[in-house]
C-alpha cells in the first residue's frame, strides 16, 4: 500500500501558495469561478503576516486595511492588530469554506511538462497554474555597511521588535525612513535617547497628494514591468506623525541625520568624521519578495526580478509571470498593499479561469 505523501493527487486548477490578504481573495475568486484549488500556508494559524506584527501596532496605527471581497475590513480603534486581523481571515476562511491547509511551506516549484509541481517537504500538489501570495514577511532586508560585523551592541530587524521596554536606557540608532521606523521610534523615544538615520529624507504625508501616490504605484509598476527587482509599495505612500508620536516629536526624535559611512564597535561615523556612540541598531530597512520557492521555474529576468505582463487596466491587476504564464503572482510588486493584493487576487483568478477553460477547449 503507498503512503499518503506518495499517492498521486489529482491535478488541480491551481495552488495558492500563501493565506494573506493576497492568497484569500485569489481563493474567493477561484471558488467563484469553480475551479479547483488548494491554499497552501505556511503559518499554524489563520492571518497571514498580520499575526506576527509587533503587539503595541494597532487598528488606529495601520494605514487603512482594504475589504476582503465581500467582506468588510475591522473598524479602527485601540484593538491589537495582531488579533483582529487574523480573527477576521479565519472567519473569512470558515464562511467562505476557503480550502486552506497548514501548516504547509512550499519549497520549490518544479515544471512537469505541462504542469507545476508544487513541493513542501515529503508532499506534493499536481496544478496545471499556480498563484503565488507570499508577501515579504519572512523575507527581512538589512543593508551592508561596512564594519557591520565589528558592532559591539545589539542589531534586530523590526521583524523581531520585542516591545519598548527593551530599549529602556540603551541608546538606539533606528535605521529607515518608512512607517516603521517613524513608529518605533514614537514608541522608544520616550524611554530612551535615539538617532534616526534614512537614506533620503522622509516623504511626509501631508505634502503627499491622493496624485502622488497613484504615482508612486505606477512607479512600482514599472520596475516590474522592466524585470527589475520591485520597490515597496507602502514604503512610498508617504509617513504622518500621529498623536501617539507627538511626545518623541518634541523631544527630537524625527531629527534626522543622512546615512553613516561606516559602523564601529561602539556606534557609528559618517563620512565628515562625524560619531555617534549607540547600544542598539533597529533596522527598519524593509523587506524583500519571498520567492525563493518558484527559483526552479526560472522567472527572474537578467535585470533581477520577475517581470510581469502589462495590464491594460490598473497596474494592480498585473499578476503574469512573463517568463511563465502558468505562473501569477499576487501581493508582488505594485500589489504589495491590502488593497493591491485584493485586486491582483480577483486579476489572478480571471487569468486562471482563461487559461484552464483554453486548455480543455483545446484538449
Ligand atoms: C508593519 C507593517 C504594517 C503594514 N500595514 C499595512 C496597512 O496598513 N495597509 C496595507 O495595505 N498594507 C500594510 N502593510 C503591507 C501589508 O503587510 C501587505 O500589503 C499585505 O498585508 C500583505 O499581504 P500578502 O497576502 O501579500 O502577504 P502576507 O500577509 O505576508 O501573507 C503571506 C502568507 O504566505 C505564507 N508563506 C510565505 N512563504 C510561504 C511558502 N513558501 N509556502 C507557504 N506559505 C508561505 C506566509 O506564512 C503568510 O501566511 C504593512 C506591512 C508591515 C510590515
Amino acid at each position: 500500500m503507498r503512503s499518503p505523501s506518495t499517492r498521486p493527487s489529482p491535478t488541480l486548477d491551481a495552488v495558492v501558495i500563501g493565506a494573506g490578504q493576497a492568497g484569500l481573495s485569489a481563493s474567493y475568486h477561484l471558488r467563484r469561478r469553480g475551479l479547483e484549488h488548494v491554499v497552501l500556508d505556511a503559518e499554524r494559524a489563520p492571518g497571514g503576516a498580520w499575526q506576527h506584527r509587533w503587539d503595541s501596532l494597532t487598528m488606529d496605527d495601520v494605514h487603512g486595511v482594504a475589504d476582503l471581497p465581500d467582506s468588510p475590513a475591522p473598524a479602527r480603534g485601540g484593538a491589537r492588530a495582531n488579533r483582529v486581523i487574523p480573527a477576521w481571515f479565519g472567519e473569512y476562511e470558515s464562511a467562505h469554506a476557503l480550502p486552506v491547509v497548514r501548516p504547509v511551506r512550499v519549497d520549490r516549484v518544479d515544471s512537469v511538462g505541462e504542469l507545476l509541481l508544487v513541493h513542501a517537504g515529503a508532499r506534493s500538489w499536481t496544478a496545471r497554474t499556480i498563484i503565488s501570495a507570499t508577501g515579504t514577511w519572512s523575507r527581512p532586508f538589512v543593508p551592508y555597511y561596512p564594519g557591520r560585523e565589528t558592532f559591539r551592541g545589539e542589531q534586530l530587524h523590526t521583524v523581531a521588535f520585542p516591545g519598548r521596554d527593551h530599549f529602556r536606557g540603551r541608546r538606539t540608532l533606528v535605521v529607515g525612513g518608512g512607517a516603521s521606523a517613524v513608529q518605533l521610534l514614537g514608541e522608544i523615544r520616550p524611554v530612551t535617547d535615539t538617532v534616526w538615520v534614512t537614506r533620503t529624507a522622509p516623504v511626509w504625508r501631508d505634502d503627499l497628494t491622493e496624485l502622488d501616490g497613484r504615482a508612486a504605484i505606477t512607479r512600482v509598476a514599472d520596475r516590474v514591468q522592466q524585470g527589475f527587482p520591485p520597490s515597496s509599495v507602502v514604503s512610498v505612500t508617504g509617513i504622518g506623525l500621529r498623536a501617539q508620536e507627538e511626545q518623541a516629536a518634541r523631544l527630537g526624535a524625527y531629527q534626522r541625520r543622512p546615512m553613516f559611512a561606516r559602523i564601529e564597535p561602539d556606534g557609528v561615523r559618517w563620512a565628515d568624521g562625524s560619531f555617534e556612540p549607540v547600544d542598539v541598531i533597529l533596522w527598519a530597512t524593509g523587506f524583500r519578495p519571498a520567492i525563493a520557492h518558484l527559483a526552479p521555474l526560472a522567472l527572474t529576468s537578467s535585470r533581477g526580478g520577475i517581470r510581469l505582463l502589462t495590464s491594460t487596466r490598473d497596474v494592480q491587476s498585473a499578476t503574469t509571470a512573463a517568463a511563465d504564464p502558468r505562473v501569477q503572482l499576487v501581493g508582488y510588486g505594485p500589489s504589495a498593499s491590502t488593497i493591491g493584493g485584493n485586486r491582483a487576487g480577483r486579476a489572478a483568478a480571471g487569468a486562471v479561469e482563461r487559461r484552464v477553460r483554453r486548455r480543455s477547449a483545446v484538449a
